[in-house]
């Protein structure tokens, strides 16, 4: 048998559903595993460094990026700023054989569907509405206005689900990101449906 091929997954999901906490876990416990960083508009929150949770641009820097076509995809998340992921470093993950990772929202995974449709999709599903709501209010770093406003997209991207190769029940960080790896980086099992990149050739 032939080796796996290096695979592309996108990760998405609605929001607060702890997609950023489950990507720092296969950061740290798979680190063969490359991880895109994003651009984003918007300001740092406290302990996030440039260049590591995302590249923190301007707007007329992140104007520069779509002008120039250095994004994969972007997208303005939660009406209040604009999030793209940079496109070389991720052919370059692809092409040096790198299992890679975007972590990124609907908008954008429909995006990379588009363009990249042999890319695996998956979604990180809450354990429950109720435990979302949970998660989103205690993370307590928005304001009332704007977790609102997180509570109706979170809604909508629910419903979503169905468009996705795959779904992980995100009841335990650890086991999410364990779960996430062995789709990226093969069971032995090759994983089902068009998102499958080894068989045909
Ligand atoms: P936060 O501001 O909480 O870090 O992220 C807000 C949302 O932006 C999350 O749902 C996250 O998945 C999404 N996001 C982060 N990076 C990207 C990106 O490069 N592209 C898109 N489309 N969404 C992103």
């Amino acid at each position: 048998m032939s080796p796996a091929p290096s695979r592309l997954v996108v990760l998405a999901g609605p929001t607060a559903v702890g997609k950023g906490t489950v990507a720092a876990a296969v950061r740290e416990s798979h680190p063969e595993v490359w991880i895109s960083v994003s651009a984003t508009t918007r300001a740092p929150r406290p302990g996030e460094v440039d260049g590591v949770h995302y590249h923190f641009v301007s707007d007329a820097e992140f104007d520069r990026m779509v002008a120039e076509d250095d994004l994969l995809e972007w997208a303005v998340v939660h009406k209040a700023a604009r999030y793209g992921t940079p496109r070389r470093p991720v052919e370059e993950a692809l092409a040096a054989g790198r299992p890679a990772m975007l972590e990124i929202d609907l908008q954008g995974a429909r995006q990379v569907r588009r363009t990249m449709p042999e890319a695996l999709f998956v979604f990180l599903a809450p354990p429950s509405w109720e435990e979302l709501v949970r998660r989103l209010v205690g993370r307590g770093t928005e304001t009332e206005e704007e977790r609102e406003r997180r509570l109706v997209t979170a809604r909508e991207e629910l419903a979503a689900e169905p468009e996705f190769d795959k779904t992980i029940t995100n009841h335990e960080v650890r086991r999410a990101a364990d779960e996430l790896v062995e789709l990226m980086v093969g069971s032995g099992r090759p994983a089902q449906g068009p998102a499958l990149l080894s068989d045909d050739t």
